[in-house]
């Protein structure tokens, strides 16, 4: 596993916590060189690289982290993710805990850095607005469960997956005009427990077109076309705030037939 860890790293979501506060900030950073095994002399070239990398002042090494911002905290957690040079970095939520305004700035260093040293990453986000913004591949997630995975350009313009629908229609969008033109739909119905799913679709006791199929049986991620695959019994694409802004009213509820186009085989 060691050789593997070398090459995936993570930043965590909360940059106050994850920082230890009795180490210094050039300390903080040079920790994972020193545990791979670098001299002295690499390791502060190192650390003055990445500090200037991430927009961490000269000075910032010999300071603790209780005496930065949040935004600058979370500099110092993605320089001390990015020390070792991995491929992939798996950032949980790396910006929901600053404010609003320092979220942006984070977010364009993150894509900075990875086209400048070819890093990729596996970013986790409650945000759509800025899920669309940064990701290449979406990969929705209800309950611990896949129910769509795609695209982001795809999944965006056309989510198959019921939730994922109901997940867009309720995403903030700066347009007036797309706001207004949007089918306003909000998600009803209990959330199941995680340690007791329901039988069939975790999603079934939300879903407004769910069966008694559903009901029973749990749906597989199957392919929907163009790369995109959706955990869902039916073809449903835009049947809910999708690009096609439909109402809810306009999918026939009753029609078994209309359910079963390009139902699973
Ligand atoms: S399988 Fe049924 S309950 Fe689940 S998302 Fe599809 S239509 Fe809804």
């Amino acid at each position: 596993m060691r050789p593997i860890r070398v090459k995936m790293q993570m930043i965590f979501q909360d940059p106050h916590n994850s920082l230890n506060p009795r180490r210094t900030v050039g300390n903080l950073i040079a920790q994972p060189l020193q545990i791979a095994g670098y001299d002295k002399a690499a390791i502060a070239a190192r650390v003055a690289e990445l500090m200037g990398q991430v927009g961490l002042p000269p000075d910032a090494a010999a300071r603790y982290p209780h005496e930065f911002s949040g935004g600058q905290r979370q500099r110092i957690g993605i320089a001390r993710a990015l020390a070792l040079k991995p491929k992939l970095v798996i950032c949980d939520e790396p910006v929901s805990a600053l404010d609003v305004s320092i979220r942006a700035q984070v977010i364009n260093l993150l894509q900075d850095l990875s086209d400048q040293l070819g890093v990729s990453y596996l970013f986790i986000s409650h945000d759509l607005t800025m899920v669309q913004h940064i990701a290449n591949r979406l990969i929705v997630m209800y309950l611990g469960r896949i129910v769509e995975t795609g695209s982001a350009e795809t999944i965006w313009k056309h989510p198959a997956h019921p939730y994922t629908q109901a997940l867009l229609a309720a995403a903030p969008v700066a347009d007036l005009h797309v706001m207004r033109s949007r089918s306003r739909f909000v998600l009803e119905g209990d959330l199941p427990s995680p340690t007791n799913l329901p039988e069939g679709c975790a999603f079934s006791t939300r879903c407004p077109f769910a069966t008694d199929l559903c009901r029973q049986e749990r749906p597989i991620l199957r392919p929907m076309g163009e790369g995109r695959q959706s955990a869902c019994h039916y073809d449903l694409v835009d049947q809910l705030g999708g690009a096609a802004n439909k109402s809810i009213s306009s999918f026939d509820r009753k029609s078994e037939g209309k359910y079963k186009v390009g139902a699973r085989a």
